[in-house]
């Protein structure tokens, strides 16, 4: 499968005044481990990001590739690598297909790994993210860590379900890993 991941809350910790910095960036328990575990098992693994801090002028894009490339380093000490990151730089307010909940990114994940949706899956702890999803017509994770909760706890509209619940990247990894997702 292709397995779309959200990266804030999903594999560090959610900072509401943005992961600025590489010292930034501290990791979600399980999660890099989580990653190599489906590298093993030889699922693409890519990072679909809205990064509006770039837009904003909070970080250059020369920080986001600093901040990847120390997610890339630690990911590699546990035998684990993402294949490509996707960012979208939009702010909310010049938003183009590609900041979620637009499916651009999704998309354009999809054609360049050759991948149908019904075989890709987003795993993602906002709306947003299962909303970009719903309109790629791919498989939807909700995790509890970030700012899943509260996402959880707002409730969905009915269209984008079903939406499949874990704990964290950990548990929606394992979800995969026992073929829930297999069309
Ligand atoms: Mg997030």
């Amino acid at each position: 499968m292709l397995v779309l991941l959200d990266r804030d809350g999903v594999i560090n910790e959610d900072r509401t005044d943005f992961v600025k910095s590489p010292d930034e960036l501290v990791f979600i328990p399980n999660a890099l481990e989580a990653i190599a575990a489906l590298n093993a098992a030889r699922h693409y693994v890519v990072i679909v990001t809205n990064q509006s801090c770039i837009g904003r002028g909070l970080i250059t894009e020369e920080t986001l590739t600093s901040i990847h490339n120390k997610l890339r380093t630690e990911l590699r000490r546990q035998n684990g690598k993402i294949d490509q990151i996707f960012f979208a730089p939009d702010t909310p307010w010049e938003a183009t297909e590609n900041r979620k909940p637009g499916a651009g990114m999704i998309r354009s994940a999809l054609s360049q790994f050759r991948t149908a949706p019904e075989h890709a899956v987003m795993i993602g702890d906002s709306l947003r993210d299962l909303q970009a999803a719903q309109k790629a017509g791919c498989h939807r994770i909700l995790v509890q860590t970030g700012k899943g909760l509260k996402t959880q706890k707002d409730g969905f509209d009915p269209e984008i379900l079903p939406i499949t619940v874990a704990k964290d990247l950990s548990e929606a990894t394992r979800f995969i890993l026992d073929g829930r997702f297999k069309p």
